[in-house]
């Protein structure tokens, strides 16, 4: 695991797609092809299974376990979490720094002006 994402980092070129077990069937897929497959064939499933990109992601809840997987993967893995994810932290640090920024203008200003 860790290696792979070493590999990532330094070749450029390799881009690694995680694939997913499926529960049902153990077939391998995509994290898209996952929901269409589920979709497709597994559509009246009433089993309880694992989630396998909860089980893979980091941070993901690897006891996920779902009486409605496809409910599931509808709710949690419409998107891809990475970027996701890196969209809201960028635009939250951006924010912040605007705030940030502003707020030490303003303090600048008012300390010129009363002196
Ligand atoms: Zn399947
Ligand atoms: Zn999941």
């Amino acid at each position: 695991m860790f290696f792979s994402k070493q590999k990532v980092i330094h070749n450029h070129t390799i881009f690694v797609i995680p694939r997913y077990a499926c529960p049902f069937c153990q077939c391998e897929l995509h994290e898209d092809d996952l929901m269409d497959h589920c979709l497709t064939y597994h559509r009246t499933e009433r089993r309880a299974v694992y989630c396998p990109i909860c089980r893979l992601i980091p941070g993901g809840d690897p006891s996920c376990f779902s009486r409605n997987f496809i409910r599931h993967l509808q709710l949690r893995h419409t998107f891809y979490h990475e970027d996701y994810i890196d969209i809201n932290i960028v635009e939250e640090v951006l924010i912040e720094n605007v705030l940030h920024q502003s707020f030490l203008e303003y303090v600048q200003v008012n300390h010129s002006n009363s002196t």
